[in-house]
């Protein structure tokens, strides 16, 4: 009886601690990327993670229509415009941790801890190796000089990426600058700009261009299925700002249920296990300066990365659209 009694209030004790321990992520980051994650973390400490995907815009929507009735604990999502509209519309709230500050670095966080980097992706130039040398390349503005007249080719400025990196371009050198540049770059179109970054690269394959930017994971891809592309990558702004980075990352909704799960669960995002799983699966970089980048992403070679605080991408985003707009920048 007293054994009952025992096993019962230890039983009490353990299963509230067991069973309550769930989470729920809202992401925009496509499940193949994230299950993998979620169920390593699952296996090690036994927090269920349940989540749903969908895209940005319709998941911050939908988080913020069910208001405080909503089950996200977590918003995943690409892009630091994204992320700074997620915040901006009140859906998310700071998180204060010391593991997160030391994990990420400043640029790659909202400076008022609303939203968090948890990978890396490189916006980068690309160049046909068969026409185009690399010393001839220097920076993305370099890209508005007329030597590339009928040579360059984009992605369409509708990609919040594209709208991100003008940005901040946007950030480094104020708008008329910035707009000549964009100007520019649209005078070298050699054709209209195309709907995602893999036909850029399949166009200057085919001959219709020589130089592009992209995101570097894109080219990767191309790369895993075709050793022998006659494409190679080139990292700009070497001697100045850096190489225009962007991050998907996360931050904790404003109404979260479990607010203490969900800040450990980012944290330990943050750090080395998870970071490798997180930035691998789609070839890109881990946040965490400590932590090694993969094998086939690091044979890339290594830049610098623009350190201007990615909250900029948010922050100048209509104006950057307004710019391309004015630019001709279909
Ligand atoms: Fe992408």
């Amino acid at each position: 009886m007293v054994y009952t009694l025992f096993f019962s209030v230890l039983l009490l004790a353990i299963i509230p601690a067991a069973f309550c321990q769930e989470l729920v992520v809202y992401s925009a980051r496509k499940e193949h990327l994230i299950r993998p994650l979620f169920d390593t973390y699952t296996r090690e400490t036994g927090i269920k993670v349940t989540y749903i995907t969908g895209s940005a815009p319709v998941l911050l929507q939908r988080i913020k229509t069910e208001g405080k009735r909503t089950q996200a604990d977590l918003l995943i999502t690409v892009d630091a415009g994204n992320l700074w509209h997620a915040a901006r519309e009140g859906i998310l709230q700071p998180v204060d941790s010391i593991i997160l500050k030391k994990n990420i670095p400043a640029h790659l966080r909202d400076p008022d801890n609303k939203w968090f980097g948890l990978s890396v992706r490189a916006r980068t130039i690309v160049y046909s190796t068969a026409r185009v040398k690399p010393h001839e390349l220097n920076t993305y503005e370099d890209l508005a000089d007329p030597k590339w007249k009928g040579r360059l080719l984009l992605r369409t400025s509708k990609k919040v990426y594209n709208q991100s990196l003008v940005a901040m371009l946007i950030a480094e050198h104020g708008e008329t600058k910035t707009e000549k540049i964009v100007k520019s770059w649209v005078n070298n179109l050699a054709t209209l700009p195309f709907s995602s970054d893999t036909k850029v690269m399949e166009a200057i394959i085919a001959g219709q261009g020589d130089v592009g930017i992209v995101n570097t994971y894109y080219y990767g891809r191309l790369l895993k299925k075709d050793p022998s592309i006659p494409l190679a990558l080139f990292w700009p702004n070497q001697k100045s700002k850096g190489v225009h980075v962007n991050v998907s990352g996360a931050g904790l909704t404003t109404y979260a249920q479990h607010k203490t799960a969900a800040i450990s669960f980012l944290e330990w995002l943050s750090a080395e296990k998870a970071q490798k799983l997180f930035a691998d699966a789609n070839m890109e970089y881990p946040v965490n300066p400590e932590v090694e980048v993969h094998p086939f992403v690091a044979s890339w070679g290594e830049f610098k990365q623009n350190r201007i605080n990615l909250e900029k991408a948010g922050a100048l985003q209509t104006d950057a659209i307004r710019l391309m707009d004015r630019a001709g920048y279909k």
